[in-house]
């Protein structure tokens, strides 16, 4: 058995209704997407598949942490991330997506790979900018040795947030 095969669903064997699944998501997972941004992850996807008489209609729920490279300062750190996301697959003549949510599969199709599906939903899930949290008193975990932060915590306000360069300009 491969890493992959429990992504996929023998969806045409099920009966109408709905069915559950639990994913479980690690290193291994982000390995077999050569080009993925994020190489290294701890997440839990749970799924529930609706299964209709003309379509599947299924909810992911993803919860954990990415491993990222920070924006700031270009150290590893774990990123939490989390969301819902929803699809919804009918079946037609060819492959192609509808919409964002919609996607539709030959009506000769009996397997779905939702794994592709997981994989984008996580990227979609990574803030615009992935930086260090702030520890318990506000002082970025950022690596001081790249941002040229003192170890008390001094020169922390040059972490500059655009907005109050444009709010100095109007005062
Ligand atoms: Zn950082």
């Amino acid at each position: 058995m491969s890493y992959i095969d429990p992504f996929v669903i023998p969806f045409s064997g099920l009966k109408p209704g709905k069915h559950e699944y639990e994913f479980f998501i690690d290193d291994e997972f982000f390995r077999h997407f050569e080009y993925s941004q994020i190489k290294a992850g701890n997440l839990k996807v749970d799924l529930e598949l609706e299964k209709q008489e003309s379509m599947l209609v299924l909810h992911f729920v993803i919860s954990g942490t990415v491993h990222v490279m920070c924006d700031r300062c270009l150290d590893y750190y774990d990123q939490p991330v989390g969301g819902t996301e929803r699809l919804i697959v009918k079946f037609g003549e060819t492959c192609y997506e509808e919409t964002d949510e919609i996607v539709v599969i030959p009506s000769t199709e009996h397997l779905l790979d939702v794994s592709h599906y997981i994989y984008e939903y996580i990227h979609l899930l990574l803030p615009y900018k992935c930086v260090h949290p702030n520890d318990e008193e506000g002082i970025s975990q950022c690596n001081p040795e790249v941002t040229g932060r003192l170890p008390d915590g001094r020169g922390e306000n040059e972490s500059v947030d655009p907005r109050w360069d444009a709010l100095k300009k109007l005062l």
